[in-house]
């Protein structure tokens, strides 16, 4: 298999595939693959792997309540505009990574 390491698309495509692996577990309610998702995105980001804008669609949307897997919807007061997820959940999918913040349910 060849991997092109220079693929510009590559980050967006790791957190795409977090966010297939979060709306997998969702579906299945497999909290072992919970507990991976946690484990690849902490390595990714140690490894300096950025969260890109739709980096927090394999957690809960701490505003709109998305389910992980599932795409930001708008409410009240928080315009998605053209995003496709809350930047709080963004900045909260940062934090739990790094260890800042606990991890939210059902992650832990
Ligand atoms: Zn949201």
């Amino acid at each position: 298999m060849h991997i092109d390491v220079d693929e510009p698309d590559a980050r967006n495509l790791f957190w795409e595939g977090m966010r297939d692996v979060a709306d997998a577990a969702a579906r299945h309610q497999d909290q072992a693959l919970y507990q991976a998702i946690v484990k690849i995105g902490r390595a990714a980001l140690a490894q300096g792997v950025e969260l890109v804008p739709s980096g927090g669609l394999f957690l809960q949307c701490p505003i709109c309540d998305a389910l992980p897997g599932q795409l930001c919807i708008n409410v009240a007061g928080h315009p998605l505009g053209d995003r496709e997820c809350h930047p709080e959940r963004v900045e909260l999918a940062a934090k739990t990574l790094s260890g800042e913040a606990p991890l939210p349910p059902p992650l832990r």
